[in-house]
This record gives C-alpha cells, structure tokens and sequence, in this order.
C-alpha cells in the first residue's frame, strides 16, 4: 500500500493499492503497443499534443497546485510557479523538437550519409517526490516528442501527483496507454528495468536509489540517465556583490524548503569577507516566513515526511557536536508536522556531516576559505558535481572559474542554479550522468542512428 501523507499536519491524505507483477506486465506491454503507433505520428501531431497538454496543465493549475502543497509541503506560489515551467517545457519541446532531432548530412564517400534520431521505445522513469510535476514534465515532454513511451514509477508520498498527470496527458489527447503509471515502492522500481518491453532507464533520486538502477541497467544493457543528489557549492570572492550574493543564497537555499537538488548548500566565504556575510545572511535567512504552505504569505513550509525531517535534524546535531556554530535555528519547533527551520551553522569544516554529504532542507554551512584557491578548493571537495555558483564582480574571472575551475555539470556567475529548458541539466561525479532538457536531454532516448547510402 502506498501512503501520501500531509507533512504540515501529518494527516493521511489517501492510501493506493499498489500494482501485482502481473499488472507491471500488462500495462508495460499497452504501453509498447501505443508507442508503436505515436511513434508513426508526425512532429506536428505530436506538437499539438504536447501543446494541448500545456493547456491543460494552466486550465486545471488550482487543482494541481493543491495537490502539491498538499502531498510535499511546497509553499503554494511555488506549487503554482512548477505548474506553469510544465507548461512552458511542454511548448518549448513541441517548439524545438523536430528541428533538435531532425537528420543531419555528413559529408562521407557515400552517395549520401547522415545522423538520424530515431525512438528508442518506452522508457522506465523513477522520479522524486521534491518537484512532483516538474521532475516528470522535464523528462516526458522530450521523450514523448522524440516518440517514445513512458512507464512512470513515482515516489511513494506523491502517487496522487502521478496519476494526475496521467489523466493529465490522456485528457490532451495522448494515446491512453502511452504514458502509464506504475504504482510500486521504490524497494520493487528495480525489476521494472528487465522488463522486455523496457529499453532505457531514468532516475532522479538519491545516490543510493541511482546506483542501484544503474546496477539492473548495466547488467541488463540498457541505456540509463542518472539526476541525483548535489551539495552545490556557493563561493563568495573578496570583491563580490554582498547584498546581492546573501540575497540570492537566502532564496537559494530555501527554495522548495531547502528540498531541491541544486540549492546552494555549503557557502564558501573568504577569509576578509566572512563576518560581513554572515551577518547579510543571516538577516535575509531570518525575513523568510516559515508557515501554513496554503498560504500565499509562505516562504519556507514543512518537509516533506518527518524522517526526512529527523535525517536532517541528526546532520545538524553531529556537526554542531563536532565543533560547528549555530547561527540561526537548529532545532525542531513544538508542533504537528514536519517543520525545521530556516538554519545557519559557521565554523563548518571537513568530516561534519553539512560539509561532506548533502543537506536536503533549510540548512546552510558556511565555510571560510583562506583565499580565491582555497574556496575553489573547498568547492570541489565533495563527491557531487551537480551545480556551483560564483559571486565576484570580476564578469571574466568569474567565468574563467566557472568553465574551467569548478568541477560541476552546471556553474553560475552572480546568478542562482536553476534549471531551464534551453540550457543542458545534469552532473558530474555521485551526482550522476547524462543530461536533461535542452537539445543534450531529447537526444538521450533516441537510437542515433548512422544512415549510409554507397
Ligand atoms: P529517493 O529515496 O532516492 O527516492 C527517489 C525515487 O526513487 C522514488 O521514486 C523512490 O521510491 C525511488 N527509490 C527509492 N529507493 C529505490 C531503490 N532502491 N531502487 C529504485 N528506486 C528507489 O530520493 P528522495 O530522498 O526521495 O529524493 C531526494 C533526492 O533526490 C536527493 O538526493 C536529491 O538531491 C535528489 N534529486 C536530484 C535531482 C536532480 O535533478 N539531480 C532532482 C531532484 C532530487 P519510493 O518513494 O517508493 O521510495
């Protein structure tokens, strides 16, 4: 049985019985059954769908946004803001993708040869319950428009997000097989992988979760795409904006409730500038308002299960244990639900839990770095490498750092990690492999294929 629970008042929102090995079968074989015909469908009548899709997903935003805020705790305004990004990844991939996928000539000895992007089938997708909409809208509305078909395994506490979006897809006018939902706990995600109708793999989770799929997938070769977790690294320089820099790794930070993958997470602060910045955070930290999620006023919600809750509450206390500071918050509020607070520790060195693993909540780790080095140093001193941003009012030094200093899949100058259809999205190292959105994200599920005519 799957369980979504409300995490602001710990109140069971409803329970869903989960599919039988022989139901996985049936809907995966009506899933390759549909693919086959959408598949033969022309751009421009995938377009349409895929446009007709965005309509829905404005058409019915109250509802959806509701049961964000309701499943995971996401402050509304922002529940809203992830439906309208579906919307627009919808109609930027029915835009661009007949132009990203179409052939391309290489001139050869032949008579004519050339690259064709060609379906690969259905696609296995295990998705994460931080972005319920978001996580499946940036990987389906490619895969569809590049023809294939897709069996959904959401997480858990999210299942009534999923099987929105598959009415969703349905009510636009998708074949009603092509895009199913496979209702499992993460425990049986694995043995979806050697289903004979399953021909790649995608991921976004924990590193654990990953390697275990990417496990089944190599043993069974199949194509897989990794998006995992991330411990993005923040770097203050000694000429950066601070008003600007304690402003946008406050909004960075607390994003989702400090639930996202590419939220700043360890800000790295030179020695000279560092007593400044605590302070500009600190107080921009503190104005965020942590409250009913419902509410439009909402900054900062509960996370998403009190396990979650309590897994970070622990890193906090190891390493305030371990010699860190405690600025702001750090303990757990008297109430129903999963709340924690907006947190600032200092003093947070090497072999703490905020400094060497990912904290995915309200907690930021400030570290002081001796100088320019040094802080590039300490940021690539993890095992992840999936976003990075640098704040310096040196424009040319700031992206000298950024390209070629900072190991990370996405590295940013005075500007937040954020994801955009238009610009490649994944990383490097325990963070995974492979790419979303942009002409990198359509082009992972399709057979490139050689064409060679002697
Ligand atoms: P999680 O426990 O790995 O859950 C993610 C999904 O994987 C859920 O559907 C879950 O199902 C399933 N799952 C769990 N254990 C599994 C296993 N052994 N085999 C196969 N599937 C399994 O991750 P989470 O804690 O919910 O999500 C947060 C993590 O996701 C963070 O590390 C975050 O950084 C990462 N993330 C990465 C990105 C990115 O784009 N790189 C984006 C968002 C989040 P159940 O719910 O049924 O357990």
């Amino acid at each position: 049985m799957l369980t979504s629970v409300n995490p602001a008042t710990s109140q069971i929102i409803a329970t869903h019985e989960e599919h039988s090995p022989q139901d996985v079968n049936s809907i995966a074989e009506n899933t390759a059954t549909d693919q086959l015909a959408w598949a033969a469908n022309n751009y421009p009548h995938r377009a349409g769908k895929l446009g007709a899709a965005a309509e829905v997903l404005r058409k019915r935003s109250d509802e959806y946004a509701l049961m964000i805020t309701s499943e995971m705790g996401k402050p509304i305004n922002q529940s809203y803001a992830e439906i309208e990004k579906c919307a627009r990844v919808c109609e930027y991939y029915a835009k661009h993708a007949e132009v990203f996928l179409s052939n391309e000539p290489v001139k050869t000895e032949a008579s004519h040869s050339y690259i064709a992007y060609r379906p690969m089938g259905v696609i296995f997708a295990v998705m994460p319950w931080n972005f319920p909409f978001w996580q499946v809208f940036r990987f389906a509305a490619p895969a569809l428009m590049a023809g294939n078909g897709i069996l959904l395994k959401h997480a858990s506490n999210v299942t009534g997000s999923a099987l929105a979006i598959e009415a969703l897809f349905r009510e636009a006018g998708l074949p009603g097989n092509l895009f199913r939902v496979l209702k499992l706990p993460g425990s049986k995600a694995g043995d979806v992988v050697g289903n004979q109708h399953v021909k790649g793999v995608t991921i976004t989770g924990s590193v654990a979760a990953g390697r275990s799929i990417a496990t089944k997938a190599g043993a069974m070769l199949k194509k897989s795409v990794l998006e995992l977790g991330g411990s993005d690294p923040y770097l203050i320089l000694e000429d950066a904006d601070l008003e600007l820099a304690a402003s946008v790794c406050a909004n960075s930070r607390l994003i989702n409730s400090g639930q996202s993958c590419i939220a700043a997470k360890r800000f790295i602060v030179v020695k000279p500038l560092r007593k400044a910045f605590e302070e500009a955070f600190v107080k921009e930290m503190q104005n965020k308002h942590m409250c009913d999620p419902s509410l439009q006023t909402c900054d900062v919600g509960p996370q998403a299960s009190i396990k979650l809750r309590d897994e970070l509450h622990a890193q906090v206390t190891k390493s305030i244990a371990m010699g860190a500071d405690c600025l702001l918050g750090g303990t757990i509020p008297h109430k129903e639900g999963a709340w924690f607070p907006p947190t600032v520790l200092t003093n947070v060195i090497q072999g703490m839990p905020v400094y060497d693993e990912e904290t995915f909540g309200p907690v930021a780790a400030v570290i002081e770095a001796a100088n320019e080095n040094d802080a590039i140093r300490i940021a690539n001193d993890t095992v992840f490498g999936l976003g990075a941003a640098v704040f310096t009012k040196d424009e040319k030094r700031g992206q000298i750092i950024a390209e070629e200093l900072l190991n990370a899949g996405c590295c940013f100058v005075n500007a937040p990690v954020q994801s955009d259809p238009r610009l490649p999205f994944g990383g490097i190292g325990d963070s995974g492999y492979g790419r979303e959105l942009s002409y990198a994200g359509i082009r992972e599920f399709t057979n490139i294929k050689t064409v060679y005519v002697g």
